[in-house]
């Protein structure tokens, strides 16, 4: 169901050419309703809270995948190689969420060269991205802080593209330049495996920010373009905060004192980025965010992150970044088990855990609803909801951007 308060009219991605002629057809995914995931059930009052709530505050999430992936898993690499993907309006508009970061298809995007972060390969996903967003007019890409609130108003959707990591540009920072010109307003220093800037978190030997690490968050300070250290070692994340002259975001993390793995982050990151305006996003990706007590992944494991973020740093320090995609997320994991960080070293020492067929309550990005209504459930204020939900991921962006 598309949510009341977006325009959306049923546009479907490429479809200003032919389909068969110009471009390989695949069958894809479900955007709404692929799996039974369940809905917090409410009561009619509580229902018109979180209505009201999304009517009268702008809403932000902050890490998405939007692109549509095909139905039959078996698909999925030729259609990443031709590297035109569909991207969910409907499961947007179905959301009602008015602000997504957009990371694209990170670590998978192979269709110019073998290395996902090529040049050429982020550029062509950005471009092809930009095309079909010019074809239709429920969602714009997000250029500047006025757009947000503008998609708000509107019944649109504002989409801010979000690299996970930089991509390969040695010391040529001109190119981060170009990447803002093309749109790029939040991007990683590194991703898992680490580059020539910092160590990432599958490094065995956390090296740091390199020189020309600091090189680049200059740059990117100095362009406006928000830092995320999501992926980065905890060294890389210390020291990237420590460098950063504006707040940082970890746009989709967990807490490593609840499930040790290194997708999470320790206490003392979170307390640093939250000393220095920065917030941390809460992440619910399959398999994630668990805990010791839930060790089935669900939205209750998820939450449990927030409670704890939230009790640690306090409510304008947190926010979400879902970091959900539409179509069988935990197939495309098995797929690619190594590019996307939960190989065979991200799940070494992890505790016993039950694996799911999807995430119960949070399973792609038009669920976003279902984390108000846990926190209205939950005795959350509409003050308190406001500032996760949109006013804390706002507040960084002003104070990042150029105006
Ligand atoms: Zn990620």
């Amino acid at each position: 169901m598309i949510s009341k308060r977006k325009k959306y009219n049923g546009y479907k991605s490429f479809s200003y050419l032919e389909a068969g002629k110009d471009y390989k057809e695949f069958k894809l995914a479900k955007e709404v309703g692929r799996v039974k995931s369940s809905v917090i059930p409410l009561s009619k009052k509580e229902e018109e809270r979180v209505e009201s709530i999304f009517e009268k505050y702008l809403s932000i999430s902050m890490h998405e995948h939007l692109l549509v992936f095909p139905d039959d898993p078996n698909d999925t690499m030729e259609y990443l190689r031709r590297s035109r993907q569909a991207i969910g309006y409907e499961g947007v508009a179905a959301s009602g969420v008015d602000v997504v970061f957009e990371a694209l298809n990170d670590g998978v995007a192979i269709a110019k060269s073998p290395d996902a972060w090529a040049w050429e390969n982020v550029v062509h996903q950005i471009g092809m991205f930009n095309s079909d967003l010019d074809h239709q007019d429920f969602a714009f890409l997000a250029r500047r802080v006025e757009d947000l609130q503008r998609a708000h108003d509107n019944g649109q959707a504002a989409l801010v593209i979000h690299l996970e990591s930089a991509p390969h540009m040695g010391t040529e920072y001109d190119k981060v330049d170009v990447l803002y010109g093309l749109g790029v307003r939040v991007m990683g220093i590194v991703y898992s495996e680490g580059n020539e800037y910092a160590s990432g978190i599958a490094n065995k030997n956390d090296f740091g920010l390199t020189d020309r690490g600091y090189d680049l968050v200059e740059r990117m300070n100095k362009l406006g373009m928000s830092i995320d250290i999501s992926h980065a070692g905890e060294k890389a994340s210390l020291e990237i905060i420590e460098a950063s002259k504006k707040p940082v975001f970890c746009t989709h993390a967990g807490a490593k004192a609840l499930w040790p793995s290194r997708r999470m982050k320790p206490d003392e990151i979170i307390k640093a980025l939250a000393e220095k305006e920065g917030i941390i996003g809460v992440e619910a990706a399959p398999h994630t965010t668990l805990t010791m007590k839930n060790r089935t992944h669900s939205i209750e494991s998820i939450m449990e992150h927030f409670v704890y973020i939230e009790k640690l740093v306090g409510i304008n320090y947190i926010g979400f970044g879902p970091d959900t995609l539409f179509g069988d997320h935990v197939a495309l994991h098995h797929a690619f088990a190594k590019e996307l960080s939960i190989g065979t070293a991200f799940r070494a020492n992890l505790p016993e855990f039950q694996e799911v067929p999807y995430v119960d309550g949070l399973e792609n990005p038009s669920e976003y609803p279902n984390i108000v209504r846990w926190l209205v459930k939950h005795g959350y204020s509409d003050q308190e909801i406001s500032k996760v939900i949109g006013q804390n991921a706002l507040r960084v962006i002003k104070k990042t951007w150029c105006k």
